[in-house]
């Protein structure tokens, strides 16, 4: 006997190439999770967890339904441990279709264990390889994208844009659209000398030259070289001086409630783009050059900063939904200066308007506020761990974490930061800073529901 936990995938994933692509990215995941650990070990077929009854991933997703093993009992080792990362790396890959379950709390897995163990049987022997016949059935689906190097985008015009990126398959949130290195990076106070620039284009190949030149240009009249990089630079980093300029990225048009999110990963010194919400095939990928003022200020901002008059859906909004949207972002400014008041957080901190807030940065953005929402849930942990609060700090560190795989993935800084908060709260320097809310990090309340758990979560009762 013995208890078990784990995930199962419902329902089962199928060939289909965006299921295909989005296991292939959950296995990249767990292997970049596992690279240092001996006893995880990368089989032909699978990937096999030396921990308990040694739980399998197998390469290939369709067959998979059950993740699982013994965590109490002798035999187990930390399997525990193994178990609720795996089913964490696969909750945020999978959302809800990952089904989390642990025999702790009367939770038990969707399928019987008989079909679980044919499954786990066909691991072994490969599918014989599908080749797509024709691009049809590529589109609709029949093989993976990610084996044939296919990217998720293609770049087209856009009218009354010039070019932009669009989805050529569904993609699902939190997926990398794209990855580049900058054809080089600059201040803005060297962009605006033009022999710097200059230089800076000299000395790439003729390729690059071809590709910085075809970029757009939106000061026309001005310095070409210089009017490139204005236009097109992005910061490497929240508050960075220095931008960079790259050949694809810098194709994506700008929305004031985008679909994707860009970021500097300074680890691999290279931008990623993630989806920050399910993106239709054909739609158009954007991100937010600009991200939370309201559309007077932040329109001015797009129109001086990269030469441009946002036409984008949120501001093409009728004169009093437009007004809607600029109360909610005046009130989430709001909400952040207050949260952010170091003097509030210390003698009467408060957690109400942190929840406030995610509630209006959920409506304004369509729920695909990730970005934010880690900023946020960093806010509400420093709360919490300050006054001692481990059970809420650890809980605020998963929520941060997860919101991170989602807009910058797994390999960011910001998310291996995000993720040490989550499982070692107590290391925050804030930490016992007063002992006002002191718990430890297993106080975390079990059986509760979705409700209750949220209230307990924002101390709604107790204030
Ligand atoms: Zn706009």
């Amino acid at each position: 006997m013995g208890i078990d936990a784990g995930f199962d995938m419902v329902p089962r994933l199928s060939k289909s190439a965006l299921d295909r692509f989005n296991w292939d990215s959950f296995i990249r995941r767990v292997k970049e999770e596992y690279k240092d650990d001996d006893r995880v070990e990368i089989k032909p077929n699978y990937i096999e967890f030396n921990v308990g009854e040694h739980p399998l991933l197998p390469f290939e997703g369709h067959k998979f339904l059950r993740f699982s093993s013994k965590i109490s009992g002798s035999l187990c080792g930390d399997a525990q441990e193994y178990v609720s990362t795996v089913s964490l790396i696969a909750e945020v890959s999978f959302g809800s279709r990952a089904l989390c379950w642990s025999e702790i709390y009367d939770q038990y897995g969707h399928y019987g264990w008989k079909e679980v163990h044919e499954s786990i049987r066909t691991y072994e022997q490969r599918d014989p390889q599908e080749r797509p016949t024709s691009i049809a059935q590529l589109i609709t689906g029949t093989d993976p994208i990610a084996d044939m190097g296919l990217s998720l985008y293609e770049i087209r015009s856009i009218p009354g844009k010039g070019k932009g990126l669009v989805a050529r398959f569904n993609i699902s949130k939190g997926a990398r659209i794209i990855v580049e290195k900058p054809l080089f990076t600059i201040t803005p106070a060297a962009a605006s000398i033009e022999s710097n620039v200059i230089a800076k284009v000299r000395a790439l190949s003729k390729d690059q030259q071809r590709q910085f030149l075809s970029l757009h240009n939106n000061f026309q009249g001005k310095s070409i070289f210089g009017g490139i990089c204005k236009t097109n630079a992005l910061p490497c980093g929240v508050d960075a001086i220095v931008g960079g300029v790259y050949p694809t990225i810098c194709l994506i048009n700008h929305c004031c409630v985008p679909n994707a999110h860009h970021s500097w990963n300074s680890k691999t010194n290279s931008e990623t783009v993630h989806a920050l919400r399910y993106i239709q095939a054909g739609e158009e990928i954007m991100i937010a050059y600009d991200y939370d003022k309201a559309s007077a200020p932040r329109r001015a901002n797009l129109k001086n900063s990269f030469g441009f008059d946002c036409s984008c859906r949120l501001c093409s909004l009728p004169r009093s939904e437009l007004q809607k949207s600029d109360e909610r972002r005046l009130r989430i400014k709001q909400l952040d200066e207050a949260i952010g008041d170091s003097s509030r957080v210390m003698n009467t901190p408060v957690l109400a308007d942190c929840q406030e807030m995610l509630r209006l940065l959920d409506e304004e953005y369509d729920g695909g506020s990730s970005p934010p929402d880690a900023r946020l849930y960093y806010d509400a942990f420093q709360i919490a761990i300050t006054h001692s609060d481990q059970a809420r700090a650890s809980v605020f560190g998963e929520r941060m974490y997860k919101a991170r795989v989602v807009c910058e993935g797994e390999d960011s800084p910001a998310t291996v930061c995000a993720k040490n908060f989550m499982q070692h709260p107590a290391q925050h320097l804030n930490f016992g800073a007063s002992k006002r809310w002191r718990t430890t990090k297993t106080a975390v309340p079990k059986g509760l529901n979705g409700e209750q758990f949220e209230k307990w979560l924002w101390r709604s009762q107790s204030g």
